[in-house]
């Protein structure tokens, strides 16, 4: 089937026929972090390149960084500056002619609070322009127990879905630490915390698929960040047993579940393609858009050093002006983060399958 959809940010039943035509399709979508109106720009910029479809999302710190790193109150810096990152994508996704969905990252039990604002803030949205502000949000209780985790995600998914929200949650613990999220300590291949029980998977189904949408970040052996080689056993049949489980207790049609894919820095490629063929259609990238951009800056930093030190050359008095102005470093950024993403792109196979026309 092909499917078209209006390019902006898309919520609701058009969020679901993305992910319903990535599933279809074969590829993922590409969820980018983001922290400023820099990276924002280089995520839609990239989509736009590729014509693939992508997710920009934040986590709390980054929406407090939107909001500016200066601010007392650092709750409401986190709320505003997620509020005030994706009313910008709001306004000037449509231009970049691609599809964007706007996603919250990891939000534990502490940052309840945060994605309960935000819920209001879409709540109000949505009176306004009939649709929310998110398209989703994520809910991170995989470290408290399941029966906590999965009542919370019922209560929150109970407020969202009527406004046409859709909720991750994960179930599993994705090794490695982001953002303060997380630990190192627990990489290991023979960790069971590691590898999302299939019966778990089934129990959020049974339990959130009544009430409305929402996409499972199920551990397979991922880890946040990069690590040396050996530190990481990627097992994404886990993934394919958890579909079958739901398959055949449930009576739904073939991969049901919409399954993510954290820490996806630094996987092998096929095992991502594995991963996307057994029903991830999302797969988070930080880390190594982080390093694209530090690198591009510091390859510019190094090439106009003096710049950096001297607003006029202190022997032959050249002016530097033009290589010390932030757009030029910023821009540097942005370009190492553009080439970063047309790998993803690739990796996920979703070049050219933007459905925005
Ligand atoms: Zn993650």
């Amino acid at each position: 089937m092909s499917y078209s959809l209006k390019p902006g940010v898309v919520t609701g039943d058009d969020y679901k026929t993305l992910l319903k035509a990535a599933k279809e399709g074969a590829y993922a979508i590409p969820a980018v972090n983001t922290v400023g109106t820099n990276s924002v720009n280089a995520v839609m910029e990239a989509a736009a390149k590729n014509n693939s479809d992508v997710i920009i999302q934040f986590s709390n710190s980054g929406g407090q960084f939107y909001a500016g790193k200066s601010l007392e109150d650092a709750f409401e810096a986190k709320v505003l500056g997620s509020v005030s990152a994706a009313q910008h994508v709001h306004l000037l996704a449509e231009k970049y002619g691609i599809c964007v969905v706007l996603h919250t990252d990891h939000a534990n039990k502490g940052l309840i609070p945060w994605v309960e604002a935000l819920v209001s803030h879409s709540e109000a949205y949505y009176e306004i322009h009939g649709k929310p502000l998110y398209t989703s949000h994520m809910l991170d209780l995989s470290a408290e127990d399941i029966d906590f985790n999965l009542s919370e995600s019922k209560r929150l998914l109970e407020r969202m879905a009527p406004i046409g929200m859709s909720l991750e949650i994960e179930l599993g613990v994705t090794g490695g630490e982001e953002d303060g999220v997380g630990s190192d300590d627990d990489i290991g291949a023979d960790n069971p915390l590691l590898y999302t029980q299939p019966e778990d998977c089934l129990r959020a189904w049974e339990l959130l698929s009544p009430i409305g949408h929402f996409s499972l970040a199920a551990s397979f052996g991922n880890v946040h960040g990069v690590y040396k080689p050996g530190n990481v056993k990627l097992r994404p049949e886990i993934l394919k047993s958890a579909q079958e489980l739901v398959e055949s207790t449930c009576g739904t049609e073939l991969k049901p579940l919409d399954l993510v894919f954290h820490g996806g820095s630094g996987s092998e490629k096929a095992k991502i393609t594995e991963a996307i063929s057994y029903g991830v259609i999302k797969m988070n990238i930080d880390t190594d858009t982080q390093f694209a951009y530090a690198k591009a800056v510091g390859d510019y930093v190094d090439a106009n050093a003096k710049a950096f030190k001297y607003q006029i050359d202190p022997e032959d008095g050249t002016p530097y002006k033009k290589q010390y102005d932030p757009r030029k470093f910023l821009r540097a950024g942005e370009e190492g983060m553009v080439e970063r993403l047309d790998e993803a792109f690739a990796d996920l196979s979703s070049i050219g399958k933007s459905l925005a026309q």
